[in-house]
């Protein structure tokens, strides 16, 4: 997590919207003018008759479990495929307030609330963040296989049919009306059974099946720059899991990694230790050495009970949408850069785009067509676009040295980048700044990079 305050003095621009590149007779005026052909293509698409619009989404993590909800209540014939009903996804499952809300979490899933955050510089220096929280406020620490489980069940209790299949390649429709042909290979929930290779004949598609997504190779999808993340689950003992009860520590400095951040997460009876890299990933055993060691007297004592580590997503793919198959989550590259989340937004998007298919199914009585899809890209392009590239301004600024590192936690002391921040994270919305802070905030983040600076350029004299 990091200050989105800078906003206000970086200046920022919109995307241009993903182009269409199936270039249907339908997409080729689509391209020349979306609004219009939206509105017109959703009008001319056939009723279905004797039966519901069928959509499979591929993946049963928060981008799918929250698209299937939706789908089935928005009256689609919806299916989910999972290969595994029981995966706990490796993952520092730090969630926004807003989250809890927005999805009506139950708060027995939420395993910790943390409303204290130290952010630990290369020298050790510690900064206290999280004074600015009001009582009710705090960030979610949830286990994934808690989560993941509970929006997969509720999306069956709303009407979606759960599959327990790993989905292997699709056929495509011979033009927009005919059906998308998937293989899966079905394991009827048993644990370690071998399974039975079948067929599923749906309309559209959500891809929501992670990082290494086949939905996104299905479709050409393009490839995206990934970070490798590594975690440790420590099980400590009691009067050190006290220490963690409501706080969480992250880790700056070239040792825990040159380009991200390393992070104590407690879980409930547990700590998630970790810390991932893009740029040197061969190193990143060593990198959670350096972190375990940062946190050492801490955890003294502690059992690791599980080790895991998975890609994360440095940006969108070149394509998200094509024809009926749209990505969601980590399958279309929602993670932040900096602060590496990405459960709110795969959540988010796997909601987003659901709604796209049901209004322009008109629930689920009429087929869609990918200008219908299309109005997901550009909403969520439209709302998420400024965070996204924010963190990324910050990731370059702030992560590129240890000097620069030592300015990013003295900055994180004060107050207003502090309520800044929370604001930001907890609520996802871009928070109206104070402008005379905002201008105190300039002049000190400038001050803390030139001292920076001058510190690296000494530092790099007494290296030579
Ligand atoms: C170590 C680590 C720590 C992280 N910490 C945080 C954090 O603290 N907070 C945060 O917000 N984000 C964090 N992230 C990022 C976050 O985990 C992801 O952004 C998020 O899980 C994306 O959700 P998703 O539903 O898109 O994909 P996933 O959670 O990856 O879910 C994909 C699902 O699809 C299933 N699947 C995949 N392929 C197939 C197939 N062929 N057939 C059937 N099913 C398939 C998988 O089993 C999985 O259940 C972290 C990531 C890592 C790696």
């Amino acid at each position: 997590m990091a200050s989105i305050a800078l906003k206000s003095f970086i200046g920022l621009r919109q995307t241009t919207a993903e182009k269409p590149h199936l270039m249907t007779s339908q997409t080729k005026h689509n391209s020349l003018n979306p609004r219009k052909l939206t509105v017109v293509a959703s009008k001319s698409s056939p009723r279905l008759t004797n039966r519901n619009l069928r959509v499979a989404v591929i993946g049963g993590g928060p981008a799918g479990g929250a698209a299937a909800e939706t789908l089935a209540k928005g009256g689609v014939e919806t299916y989910l495929i999972e290969r595994k009903l029981d995966n706990a996804k490796p993952c520092g499952g730090a969630i926004p307030l807003c989250m809890v809300g927005e999805f009506d979490l139950p708060l027995d899933i939420i395993d910790r609330r943390v409303t204290r955050m130290k952010m630990i510089s290369p020298s050790n220096v510690a900064v206290d963040i999280g004074q600015t929280l009001k009582p009710h406020e705090y960030i979610g620490m949830v286990r994934r296989e808690v989560l993941d489980a509970y929006l997969r069940d509720r999306a069956q209790a709303s009407g979606a049919e759960i599959i327990n299949g790993l989905f292997l390649k699709m056929d495509m429709p011979r033009d927009g009306e005919s059906p998308y042909v998937l293989h899966y290979t079905g394991y009827g929930g048993k644990a370690g059974a071998v399974g039975e290779k079948r067929t599923l004949e749906v309309d559209a598609v959500i891809g929501a099946d992670g990082a290494n997504s086949r939905v996104a190779k299905a479709i050409g999808a393009g490839d995206y720059d990934y970070a490798i993340a590594f975690q440790e689950r420590i099980k400590i003992p009691d009067d050190k899991m006290a220490y963690y009860q409501n706080l969480a520590e992250m880790y700056v400095g070239d040792d825990v990694s040159p380009d991200f951040y390393g992070w104590v997460f407690p879980k409930c009876d547990h700590v998630a230790v970790g810390t991932g890299t893009v740029t040197h990933k061969g190193d990143i055993k060593k990198f959670q050495l350096a972190t375990r060691n940062r946190a050492k007297d801490k955890i003294l004592g502690g059992q690791i009970i599980r080790v895991e580590a998975h890609p994360i997503p440095e940006h969108p793919r070149p394509r998200r949408l094509s024809g009926r198959v749209a990505l969601v989550g980590d399958a279309a590259g929602y993670v932040t850069k900096c602060s590496g989340e990405g459960i709110y937004f795969a959540a988010k998007s796997g909601r987003m785009c659901a709604e796209a298919v049901v209004e322009g199914s008109e629930n689920g009585k009429r087929m869609v067509n990918e200008g219908d899809l299309r109005k997901y890209l550009e909403k969520w392009d439209k709302t998420y676009w400024p965070t996204y590239k924010v963190l990324d301004v910050l990731q370059k600024v702030f992560y590129r040295s240890n000097p620069a590192r030592e300015a990013f936690v003295e900055m994180c002391a004060d107050e207003y980048v502090q309520k800044m921040t929370f604001d930001s994270y907890l609520y996802k919305t871009v928070v109206p700044g104070n402008p005379w802070e905002d201008l105190k905030l300039a002049v000190n983040t400038i001050g803390s990079l030139v001292r920076a600076n001058a510190l690296r350029r000494e530092m790099d004299k007494l290296s030579v």
